[in-house]
């Protein structure tokens, strides 16, 4: 679906690293790493699948709120916002049309059948989440 490549990078250690994204098509981002060798060869040393998780952002300006997805991965995480189409790494500011900042708060999905999903968690304005979505619902009408 979504594909994704980083320029190689030297290491401390002397060898060249690079990576490459793909969104498949079941929302899992799978990313592979690459070594190149000092003949020029490249080779696969990783690969690492991730399942998307969610985020809700409030805008500190205009408090208007949204719903993104992003991928969790080791330390830090990555977003991959469809207006670019390329992955914004760690910490990174989301801008609003109002020009302020969106703060992320990581939505926290505890799965709970006996409360059915509903408007609630659908319009839900903080992450904490607990009903028979998961988390999965949660804040989805905030697009
Ligand atoms: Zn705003
Ligand atoms: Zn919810």
């Amino acid at each position: 679906m979504f594909y994704y490549k980083t320029t190689p990078t030297p290491t401390n250690s002397g060898c060249v690293v690079e990576w490459e994204f793909e969104v498949r098509d079941d929302d899992v981002l799978v990313a592979t790493k690459f070594e190149h060798t000092l003949q020029g060869r490249r080779r696969q040393v990783e690969v690492v699948e991730t399942a998307p998780t969610y985020f809700l952002g409030t805008c500190h300006r205009c408090r208007s709120i949204k719903r993104f997805a992003g991928y969790v991965t080791g330390g830090g995480w990555f977003r991959f916002p469809v207006e670019t189409g390329k992955p914004l790494v760690g910490k990174h500011n989301i801008t609003c049309s109002c020009g302020g900042t969106f703060q992320l708060r990581r939505i926290e999905g505890r799965y709970n059948p006996t409360k059915a999903c509903d408007g609630r968690c659908m319009s839900a304005k903080g992450p904490q989440c607990e009903c028979s979505c998961g988390g999965k619902n949660h804040g989805a009408n905030w697009g």
